[in-house]
């Protein structure tokens, strides 16, 4: 069972939509004994993604205010695709997210009992073995506007039901050879109902059953009766299932009394600029578009850890977005905001310079080393100050200094002064360039009289820089990462693409040659901070002894509209 630092929390603005509503009714009248067990039921076949989480917060989240329990159970009825590792990925998502999952099921814990409930259907004449071929199938189940056809297998008598099922279970068949279908209804307008599969041969390996089994169980089938197994009172999932809803009550009808789970859909989470299904997010892994399922570019849960989010801007994201029962899509932005809002209250300002140019103050005695107290947040007084050290040679920001200063360009220029953050006035005398005239060193001088930033004679100056000690700054690797895609909606391509056609060619951008403030050694890996002026960045697991590296989790400003401007 896993256990969180937290515990489990409660959504910060969990406020009651539909599904609390109808839960809180359910238990009002006494339904399911006032009971309330809900369940997050992933298929273990990929990383968990930001859409995953919004189900997640919905289940755990819920439970956890109402005095309920929720359980994981993976729905591992699809041996083809699952494996160990996607389980392994999961749990640690999920308990990284914050939730203590009550219980942990296996929905191939219920392999057996699965296969007795069938045998209790085809013992009621509620299911028949068919050998009809897929292509037969298809053909039989008619179209939207016609109703299907009886299988002509559709009457075979119950005992040799029985026996072809056992001799399935035996491994007597090929693969595809035979399929138990539910006998509902050929006629109903529902095609769920149409007598849809519910096991069908398939020889393949299962992650934790081997090849006991050469029968799987459909998803249809084994969701509502695994639910009922657990005694899940709400079993929340998304609006695809809605047209689905009639067959899980099917199942539920004719194997269970009593209490009775009910099934709620809600829409799932969109994104815009993102793809979300685990197949494409797959694909992307496997043809290594990604470094892999936790590149900081994916929308899973442990690429927006490794990226920098934290639990509780996940958490405040989705309880921001809440529940409804319309599908929308919410603009990546504001995933964006939810970092940005908890970092800035979290993460320590740091100085750090990605595009360095050295600063050579002519006027400073050589070999002098200061400590300046650099304040940690101008907005929060009690974070109180650091030591950095200061000395006669520095960088700042390249782009913090124009040769030709266009009107508004309040930063460095030569004869200009401007403040060093917490430190000095400095002007700038003389820019010294290479042979390819190429700009290598601005030489300024410094006022004695400014320590701490401030002049005594009151004069003003428009800009203040971040900046670093040479002889002192650590050399960093930064990672810039914009969007994974360039358009809106990367589903919708034209004709003959896909979309990986419109991928974004600038996702990543490394800068090799970072420089970073001293305090900043042994920093530990996922660790937060606000790079003065330039936005929030964490350390990145690549980072080695004596070699940092940082992901820019964010901006402090949106890096994508600038990039459409400079498109235009
Ligand atoms: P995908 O379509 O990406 O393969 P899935 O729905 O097949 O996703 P599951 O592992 O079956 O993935 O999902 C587990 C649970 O998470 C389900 O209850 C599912 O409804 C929910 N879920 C999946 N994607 C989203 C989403 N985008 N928004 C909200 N809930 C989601
Ligand atoms: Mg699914």
């Amino acid at each position: 069972m896993a256990s969180s630092e937290e515990g489990t929390p409660t959504a910060p603005t969990a406020s009651v939509d539909f599904i609390r509503s109808i839960i809180d009714e359910d238990r009002a009248a006494g339904n399911n004994h006032g009971r309330l067990v809900t369940r997050f039921p992933p298929e273990p076949n990929g990383y968990l993604h930001i859409g995953h989480a919004k189900s997640i917060c919905l289940n755990f989240g819920v439970a956890a205010e109402r005095g309920g329990t929720c359980h994981l159970r993976f729905d591992d009825t699809n041996p083809a695709k699952e494996d160990v590792e996607y389980v392994d990925s999961i749990k640690e998502d999920v308990a990284w997210l914050g939730f203590t999952w009550d219980a942990m099921f296996y929905a191939s814990d219920y392999f057996e009992r699965l296969y007795q409930f069938a045998v209790e259907l085809i013992r009621r004449d509620k299911a028949y073995v068919d050998e009809l071929t897929a292509d037969q199938i298809r053909e039989y189940r008619g179209t939207l506007t016609e109703p299907g056809r009886n299988s002509p297998y559709r009457d075979r008598p119950v005992a040799e039901n029985l026996d072809l099922f056992a001799r399935m279970r035996a491994g007597e068949f090929e693969d595809g050879t035979y399929i138990l279908r539910a006998k509902i209804d050929m006629g109903s307008p529902n095609f769920n109902m149409r007598d849809p599969a519910l096991y069908r041969i398939r020889r393949a390996h299962h992650h934790r059953t081997g090849d006991t089994w050469c029968i799987y169980p459909m998803y249809d089938y084994a969701h509502p009766i695994s639910d009922a197994l657990e005694q899940i009172t709400h079993s929340l999932c998304t609006l695809e299932f809605e047209d689905h809803r009639p067959l899980y009550d099917w199942c539920i009808d004719n194997l269970f009394e009593g209490d009775r789970p009910k099934q709620i859909e809600f829409a799932r989470l969109n994104l815009n600029y993102t793809v979300m299904s685990k197949r494409k997010l797959l694909q992307l892994v496997q043809q290594r578009h990604v470094t892999g399922w936790d590149d900081p570019r994916m929308p899973t849960i442990s690429g927006l850890r490794r990226r920098g989010y934290t639990p509780e801007s996940i958490r405040n994201f989705c309880a921001r977005i809440g529940v409804a029962k319309k599908e929308n899509v919410i603009d990546v932005a504001q995933l964006e905001h939810s970092i940005r809002e908890d970092l800035n209250k979290r993460a320590p300002r740091v100085m750090a310079v990605l595009n360095p140019i050295k600063v050579t103050l002519t006027n400073y005695p050589e070999g002098q080393v200061e400590e300046i107290d650099v304040i940690n947040n101008p907005e929060d007084a009690a974070a109180g100050t650091r030591k950095v050290p200061f000395s006669r040679e520095l960088y700042i920001e390249r782009d913090d200094f124009r040769e030709d200063p266009p009107k508004k360009f309040f930063r460095l220029s030569q004869g200009r002064e401007v403040r060093l953050r917490c430190a000095y006035f400095i002007t700038c005398t003389e820019v010294v360039k290479d042979a390819n005239g190429e700009i290598v060193e601005l030489r300024c001088t410094y006022d004695p009289a400014t320590r701490g930033g401030d002049a005594p004679d009151g004069r003003k100056v428009k800009a203040t820089m971040h900046w670093v000690s040479a002889a002192h700054a650590l050399d960093v690797e930064v990672r810039l990462y914009d969007r994974l895609f360039k358009v809106e909606d990367p589903e919708d391509v034209p004709e003959g693409k896909t979309f990986l056609d419109v991928m974004n060619p600038e996702s990543l951008q490394v800068i090799n040659a970072a420089k970073a403030e001293p305090s900043l050694a042994g920093a530990a890996p996922l660790a937060t901070f606000q790079f003065e002026r330039l936005g929030y960045f964490c350390v990145d697991p690549d980072t080695q002894p004596g070699r940092l590296v940082f992901n820019r989790t964010v901006s402090l400003r949106d890096a994508w509209v600038r990039i459409e401007q400079r498109q235009d």
